[in-house]
């Protein structure tokens, strides 16, 4: 018995239901829950002394989180998954049909079947508190809403403001939740209780309590026409582009969204609800959807600290904190704490530059105002933990310090030498270094053992990925404490050791650099770019050394090379561009301005190029022919990651490769892929590539693999392939 639903009845026959699941930390909807609910519903039906009923949880920031993802493993057979669609919506349906009022009084998070849940109750009213969230993020699982969120939510907010939300599974704090009219009203936590009576005396008075809730900002033409068929087709229409065009047909479950409302457009709601259930059972099955859970699990899986570490840190502890330089990382850094409530010092040299980071803070917080994300008191309580500093002072109290400065060895050493000066020896001292070893900038600080990296990705505010880097000196309670600061910012941390790229910039350089090989020796580069694409990348490698710049990708490149030889060679094209560059005084861009050709100048230097390495410049290769080859080098680089012990376990691998890159997530991540394909594929082909290109001989690592059949760890222990080449055990693992 999971006992979820606790219920009190007061003497004017009001039923107030807690709801709190006494076997879990967390308020999910498993199948004994939602027997439990559905018993309770008819409990209600039969009592003609209940006058109303109000849900609140008891969990301080969970309302009801969703599905129990823990029965997700039951939904891979097709038959079984329509039978807990149609199940969980005759649950819903007999609560919506009950004859006295329900209010749902939400603060925390509601959920895919927990907003389902509430879109089932006759009234909802969210808490304005910051971690009220509200959403339906099913379709981040490669499902959709299964419980009858694709019929009441466009019922609720109309079809054209629902389809939007469904399709990018997106959450919305109770602000937002109100003016889109998925809540009826918002107020503190402290009113919910008071305001959910004031909703039922109401409604008991005069048979609805809508005269309590402020009418809709929309003018009514406009809900007039969007309410049209033609304008609901419309919509259907234009989301389908704009999926084929971000997804390239590789997810199946944004189009069975649309497919479903298209064609709930001429049924009723009982037939509504038959497409949805029908819809999710085809989604059930589908392996791009076993990978988007996989990967969910994965994610859940890297927020508990490592198993092994014998330290801990708890998150809620992290009271204080400080961020040197306030740069791009740094600022953005450094809202992340204090958005998290942690008191966080902010210093740079100079005052403009202080004031410059403490600007890139205040536009930050603008937009999260605009966007209803923040209310301008919570927008100030985060300005106000934020202290600008251009010293040392008052750092002896911070439990961890995050140094963002230029990445100048010299001076990243100093800042740190300066740090050991003016910290206690208990804080923690971590460098967001993208290029230099840990190890290397920890060198003359006096107690080593507290040095870690936290290397965030950019933008930090929107990256969910942080490599969490243990040096050989890092003690167990530095990185419990760097760990526990990665969790209280709600990212995704993955434990590597110190190498140079770390894990993420490591595997991608032979990605990038295999991209610069190929652009002089195929007859139309730009099908580069369309290989990665179709494989599932957001973007070609070719538009990311773009973003990334080439003074960025040629520093990590260059580093790369230093580190791992051969192997890491770079491409001519590289050395070539880097003169261009000198010839013109600024960074060239590889593609033109609108992404759909080489530039001119850039294909003056793959001309030259040929010329000199006689490289005649007409190979013509499929576009999966181009994709293996950027992607197995990525697959041979992690064999060795595993080998050396930089990742802890396979699925770390894959996890930072997706989050941190893009990496094709409906492909698991390259690991996962190189299973799906069968490892000794990609060996034969480097073999077989190797022939013209020795660079990409597989590695032993990689041959092993291919030989075991696996990536995992053998049983019993350390593997051979967590084992690095002196060896030792790995040092990422703790
Ligand atoms: P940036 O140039 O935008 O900011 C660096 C800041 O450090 C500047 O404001 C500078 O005034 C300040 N600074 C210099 N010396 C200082 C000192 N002694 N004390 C205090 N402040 C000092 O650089 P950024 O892009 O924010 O990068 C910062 C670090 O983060 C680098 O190590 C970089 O490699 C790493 N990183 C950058 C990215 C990225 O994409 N920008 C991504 C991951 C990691």
């Amino acid at each position: 018995m999971a006992d979820m639903w606790h219920s009190e009845k007061t003497h004017e026959g009001l039923l107030r239901i807690t709801i709190d699941r006494k076997d879990r930390p967390v308020n999910a909807l498993s199948r004994s829950v939602m027997e439990e609910l559905g018993e309770l519903v008819r409990t209600i039906r039969s009592d003609k002394s209940i006058r109303g009923v109000m849900f609140q949880s008891g969990k301080p920031s969970i309302f009801i989180a969703g599905a129990d993802i823990t029965e997700f493993d039951d939904l891979t057979d097709t038959a079984a998954a329509e039978e807990v669609s149609t199940f969980g919506q005759s649950v819903f349906q007999e609560l919506e049909e009950l004859m006295v009022p329900t209010v749902a009084l939400i603060s925390g998070a509601c959920l895919g079947g927990g907003l389902e849940f509430a879109l089932a109750c006759r009234y909802r009213v969210a808490s304005s508190h910051a971690n009220t969230k509200l959403g339906l993020p099913e379709v981040q699982l490669g499902l959709l809403p299964g419980w009858g969120g694709t019929v009441r939510l466009p019922r609720q907010i109309g079809l054209i403001d629902a389809l939007p939300l469904v399709l990018s599974g997106r959450q919305l704090g109770g602000f937002q939740a109100r003016s889109k009219g998925v809540v009826h009203e918002v107020v503190p936590p402290e009113a919910l209780d008071s305001v959910g009576e004031t909703i039922i005396r109401a409604h008991l008075e005069y048979g609805s309590a809508s005269r309590l809730f402020r009418a809709s900002k929309k003018p009514g033409w406009q809900r007039f026409l969007e309410g049209t068929s033609a304008a609901k087709k419309f919509a259907l229409k234009k989301a389908r582009q704009q999926v084929m065009s971000k997804t390239h047909g590789h997810y199946p479950a944004p189009l069975a969204i649309i497919e479903t409302f298209q064609k709930g457009l001429s049924a009723d709601d009982r037939q509504r609800f038959r497409i949805e259930a029908k819809a999710i059972a085809g989604l059930a099955a589908n392996p791009v959807t076993r990978e988007c859970i996989r990967l969910f699990f994965l994610q859940e899986e890297a927020k508990k600290p490592p198993a092994e570490l014998g330290a801990k840190f708890d998150a809620k502890d992290l009271k204080q904190a400080a961020v040197i330089g306030a740069g791009a990382m740094g600022a953005g850094i450094a809202l992340l704490l204090a958005r998290k409530g942690v008191a966080t010092r902010l210093k740079d040299i100079k005052p403009e530059f202080v004031a410059r980071g403490v600007k890139t803070v205040r536009d930050l917080l603008k937009k999260d105002m605009q966007r209803k994300k923040l209310t301008r008191r919570q927008a100030e309580e985060v300005f106000d933990r934020l202290s600008p500093a251009t010293d040392y002072r008052g750092l002896k109290h911070s439990d961890v310090i995050i140094e963002a400065v230029v990445e100048v060895p010299d001076i990243k050493r100093q800042v740190f030498a300066e740090l050991a000066e003016a910290t206690n020896s208990e804080t923690v001292l971590a460098t967001n270094t993208s290029s230099l070893l840990v190890s290397d900038v920890a060198r003359d600080v006096p107690h080593p053992e507290r040095v870690v990296g936290l290397h965030f990705f950019n933008p930090p505010h929107q990256m969910p990925l942080v490599e969490v880097i243990r040096t050989e000196q890092t003690s167990d309670a530095a990185l419990a404490k760097a760990f526990a600061v990665v969790q209280r910012l709600g990212k995704t941390p993955v434990v590597v050791g110190d190498c140079a790229g770390f894990l993420v910039n490591r595997l991608l350089g032979p990605y990038m650099n295999e991209a610069g090989f190929i652009l002089t020796e195929v007859a139309n580069p730009m099908e580069i770019e369309k290989a990665a694409v179709d494989f599932g990348m957001p973007m070609g490698p070719l538009a990311l050394s773009d973003l990334v710049g080439l003074d960025v990708a040629a520093h990590v490149a260059d580093n790369l090379y230093q580190a791992y030889g051969e192997r890491m060679k770079q491409a001519p094209i590289w050395g070539a561009l880097k003169q261009l560059r000198e010839k013109i005084g600024s960074q060239p861009k590889l593609l033109a301005e609108d992404g759909r050709s080489i530039q001119e100048s850039v294909l003056r230097c793959i001309a030259d190029l040929r010329k000199q390495s006689g490289i005649s410049g007409r190979a013509v290769l499929s576009r999966k022919e181009i994709a293996n080859r950027l992607v197995f080098p990525v697959i041979n680089e992690a064999a060795i990651c595993l080998a050396e012990g930089i990742a802890r376990r396979p699925e770390d691998i894959d996890l930072a490769m997706v989050f941190g890159t893009g990496f094709a997530p409906f492909r698991g991540g390259p690991l996962q892929y190189a299973l799906s394909i069968g490892i000794q594929t990609v060996v034969d082909s480097l073999e077989e590539l190797a022939k013209t290109h020795p660079h990409l001989t597989p590695s032993e690592p990689l041959r092993d693999c291919a030989s075991r059949g696996s990536f995992a760890a053998t049983p019993g222990g350390t593997s051979d392939a967590n084992r690095n080449e002196s060896g030792h055990a790995s040092r990422a693992a703790g």
